[in-house]
């Protein structure tokens, strides 16, 4: 059977992009790819680049409080959001005319409109044509959900953050993960009164606990309203933007209510079920380790899958997939040891076991230290910085890194290469310190904390 395409994609994402590149440019694949919003997906259109961006936007406040502190004469102003919007929405559409021209230059025929899977080998495009792939990759990301109680009542998610045209004077965000707690610290630093709620004891679950300790003192310190235990109990339009009443009885209203409350997959409508793609309880795309999906023909990648979501870890399975099925190069995406930052001020980064899964797995040695860095500390502020290592006493091999501080996201992905790499205590410690900085700790801690 002869088909239209060796490949159709579905979705210009981080993976989709990443493996229809692959697939045409590098194995000569006759390759086509479908989206139906803006080339380049979630993280460069409304997720990690624009918010990287906004992080820094956010920071300089800060920095001129410090600026004046070691001497220089500065005059602060308010933040010019508009005109941080104009630049914003420039280099979103450079980044996506680079995407547009990375498939082009593969050799890639882009469809401009939403695509469906009619069967194994066929898909239906939104204007009523028909495509045939020999294979078909699933690459159409996650977008954010809110709970259902508040679908419709007028809460903006992350994809409207982005959209503002003016910035609000107070915001109550709903949510303690990754985009709640790094949206309450962009925002405050632009000068909004953030309030943010979040239901559990402790922000940030999954993290390490002495870690997520140290973000949320430090989101408070900075005048973030942060309250734990508490949820939004009942919200309605009133004068001036949305009245709340929270679980623990306080009603106040907030020109904007943002719900980060979790990213579903993007599964909804596309056909997969119908053709016998199986689907977990979330909706996400069950495949295994070649990411093939129950249906031969049929491939996903990135959010889609729910297996980790992060840009990186897309692009490594998009990747993959392409060496697997066009490559002749068969090899699964290696999920272990996967470092992240949470893009908090300060960030977290964070690699391996946290010290309560350490714990949980068996024995473990715990060196870690808090300390006030130079830099903020001249200038009088109490930010501190914390380190720690998660060591087997066993084997000696450092499980687990985990930093909060200043360029904690550049930070963790070095110390990652040691961790992925094997390396023990001592061969951390083996290596000289670079003075004076932050990271130096990391090869000076002499004796465990506490073991386990
Ligand atoms: P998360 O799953 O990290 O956090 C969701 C938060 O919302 C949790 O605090 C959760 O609480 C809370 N929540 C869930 N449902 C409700 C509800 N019904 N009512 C109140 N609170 C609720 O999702 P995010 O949206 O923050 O991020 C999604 C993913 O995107 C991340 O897991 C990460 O993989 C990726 N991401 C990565 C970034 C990075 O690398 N820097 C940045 C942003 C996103 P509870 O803990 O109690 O369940």
């Amino acid at each position: 059977m002869t088909f239209d395409h060796d490949l159709f994609v579905i979705g210009g994402g981080s993976g989709g992009v990443r493996a229809a590149r692959i697939a045409a440019g590098e194995h000569g694949a006759r390759v086509a790819l479908a989206e139906a919003d803006r080339m380049g997906g979630t993280c460069v259109i409304r997720g990690c680049v624009p918010k990287k961006l906004m992080v820094f936007a956010s920071s300089y406040r800060a920095a001129m409080a410090d600026a004046a502190a070691y001497g220089w004469q500065v005059q602060p102003g308010a933040f010019d959001w508009r005109a941080f919007r104009a630049k914003l929405d420039a280099e979103l559409d450079r980044l996506e005319a680079a995407y547009r021209g990375g498939l082009k230059s593969a050799g890639v025929a882009v469809f401009d409109c939403r695509a469906t899977v009619a069967d194994p080998h066929t898909v239906a495009l939104a204007d009523g044509r028909r495509v045939t792939a020999k294979h078909i990759l699933i690459a159409t990301g996650g977008r954010p959900s809110v709970p259902p109680a508040v679908a419709g009542a007028g809460v903006l998610t992350s994809d409207d953050i982005f959209r503002l045209e003016t910035l609000p004077r107070s915001v109550l965000i709903v949510g303690g993960g990754f985009i709640a707690c790094e949206f309450a610290c962009i925002l405050n630093g632009m000068g909004v009164d953030v309030t943010q709620f979040y239901r559990g004891a402790q922000i940030l679950r999954g993290f390490d606990d002495e870690a997520r300790g140290h973000v949320a003192e430090a989101m408070r310190a900075q005048g973030i309203k942060l309250l734990t235990g508490a949820d939004a109990a009942e919200l309605k339009p009133a004068e001036g933007g949305t009245w709340v009443r929270a679980t623990t009885g306080e009603v106040r209203v907030f020109e904007k209510v943002v719900y980060a409350t979790g990213r579903a997959p993007n599964t909804g409508g596309l056909g997969l079920e119908a053709i016998g793609v199986a689907l977990g309880g979330r909706g996400e795309v069950i495949v295994d380790q070649w990411s093939q999906t129950a249906v031969p023909s049929v491939y996903a990648v990135g959010d889609v899958t729910d297996r980790i979501n992060l840009t990186p870890v897309a692009i490594r399975e998009g990747h993959a997939f392409a060496d697997t099925v066009f490559g002749a190069r068969p090899r699964p995406v290696d999920h272990a040891l996967v470092a992240s930052a949470v893009f908090t001020q300060p960030e977290l980064g964070t690699v391996g076991l946290t010290e309560e899964e350490a714990r949980a797995a068996g024995p473990a040695e715990i060196y870690s230290t808090a300390f006030r860095p130079m830099q903020s500390a001249f200038a009088g502020r109490p930010d501190k910085v914390m380190m720690k290592l998660v060591v087997d006493p066993a084997s000696r091999r450092v499980l687990g890194c985990q930093i909060v501080a200043p360029n904690a996201g550049e930070m963790i992905q070095l110390a990652a290469i040691a961790v992925k790499m094997g390396a023990t205590k001592e061969e951390f410690d083996q290596t000289v310190a670079v003075h004076p900085t932050m990271a130096e700790e990391l090869v000076t801690m002499r004796k465990p904390v506490r073991t386990a």
